[in-house]
């Protein structure tokens, strides 16, 4: 008689912006008993040191406009994993129910009958103004904080961002758009129906890793200081009065432009 394996397990981790300091003890416990990791391409290579030797890793990259792995061949090879018993580990960037499709993931493994466990990462716009020593709240700028995609799925229309714009001037709310680099403009463009020309906006690129890089400016010169620093994806645009001490600070100094390599 054939030996009958028993179910595996599956969590959805995530591995944060890139530092491996940032990584959370949970993930990492859930890496050092992991027998197969899946791993994202925005996951940074100082990650993948905390996976054990023994463990295999599997490429699973997801990133806009590249060639990636198609998501229900993710799902589905998930899903083989467990019911083969092993300890699947599906490490996700930043946060896995931050604009990662965590929750079609979450769905899918639930629909099959596995047990997921989620846990929580430091999500990539959290560690982009942190990085800047910015506060993503604060009494005098801003009463919240919005994470949004400013690329819409296929099909679907893409936020609306003279709304946008409107609700985070009237309600004082920082914005934090996540995979905005291509759309700029359109953005830019959409912004300034509602918010301010002079409105302070930071992109960073590869937050909390080594090649972190920023650029300050105001939104009506996002898309020509996203072209002229050469800045680009994987990067966190924000807007908003919280970065007004950042961009006074950059205005004392020579440059339009402080960035920082
Ligand atoms: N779940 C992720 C977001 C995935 S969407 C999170 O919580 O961070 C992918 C987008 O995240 C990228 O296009 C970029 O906008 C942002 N991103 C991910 N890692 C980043 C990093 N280290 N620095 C800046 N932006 C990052």
């Amino acid at each position: 008689m054939k030996p009958v394996r028993s179910m595996g397990t599956c969590a959805l981790v995530g591995a944060g912006p890139g530092d491996p300091d940032l990584l959370t003890l949970k993930a990492l416990k859930c890496l050092q008993q992991a027998t197969v990791v899946l791993v994202d391409d925005l996951v940074a290579p100082a990650i993948l040191a905390h996976i054990p030797a023994s463990a295999r890793q599997v490429a699973v990259g997801k990133r806009g406009g590249c060639l990636s792995t198609p998501q229900t061949f993710i799902e589905k090879h998930m899903i083989q994993l467990v019911h083969q018993g092993e300890r699947v580990v599906r490490l996700k960037g930043g946060d896995p129910f931050v604009l990662g499709r965590g929750g079609e993931e979450l769905a899918r493994l639930q629909a099959a009958g596995i047990e997921v466990e989620v846990v929580n990462g430091i999500t990539s716009g959290q560690a982009a103004l942190t990085g800047l020593g910015v506060p993503l709240t604060h009494r005098d700028h801003a009463q919240g904080v919005l994470f949004i995609t400013g690329h819409a799925q296929p099909g679907v229309t893409g936020p609306d961002w003279p709304s946008v714009a409107q609700l985070c001037h009237q309600q004082r709310i920082t914005l934090l758009i996540y995979m905005g680099a291509s759309r700029a403009a359109h953005i830019q463009a959409g912004l300034l129906k509602g918010l301010p020309a002079h409105t302070p906006v930071a992109v960073v690129q590869n937050a909390s890793r080594p090649d972190q890089r920023h650029a300050v400016t105001t939104l009506n010169t996002l898309h020509q200081t996203l072209q002229a620093e050469g800045l680009g994806s994987p990067c966190i645009i924000a807007v908003g009065d919280v970065l007004t001490g950042l961009s006074a600070l950059q205005n004392q100094s020579a440059s339009p432009i402080r960035c920082v390599a």
